[in-house]
């Protein structure tokens, strides 16, 4: 691929991103239990009401806790559109900071140095997307 197209592509790409930044419905997640149902109230109107962009698609939530070595209240595995919570810690901040992580794994590498510039410019150093 030509220096020219890459530019062109990343040009693209980031004007796609600042476009879903900027006029991204509230209703871009839809959350789905494990058996496909729809959660329990209150988690979509939560979602429905961020005033940030949320994941697109489907997202599965778990109210079984985040299972592991070291048991957390709440997680988002890796790269697996899924959520895990504990219904008792889940409140409204806990849910849309998971579904920041699902935002996260859908994001290509080469957009993270922009985009953290774009959020956090005066954090850089404190950036980070572990769970
Ligand atoms: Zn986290």
């Amino acid at each position: 691929m030509t220096a020219t197209r890459t530019s062109i592509l990343h040009v693209f790409w980031i004007s796609l991103l600042l476009l879903l930044l900027s006029t991204a419905p509230a209703k871009a997640t839809l959350l789905v239990s494990p058996d496909g149902s729809p959660p329990p109230a209150p988690y979509q109107s939560w979602v429905d009401g961020a005033l940030v962009p949320t994941p697109p698609g489907e997202v599965t939530v778990s109210l079984d806790g985040c299972p592991g070595d070291v048991p957390l209240p709440s997680c988002a595995p890796e790269n697996q559109h899924r959520i895990e919570l504990d219904p008792a810690f889940a409140d409204r901040h806990v849910v849309l900071h998971e579904l920041g992580h699902v935002f996260d794994d859908l994001m290509p590498e080469w957009v993270r140095p922009r985009f953290k510039a774009l959020i956090a410019p005066r954090k850089r150093g404190q950036w980070n997307a572990a769970k």
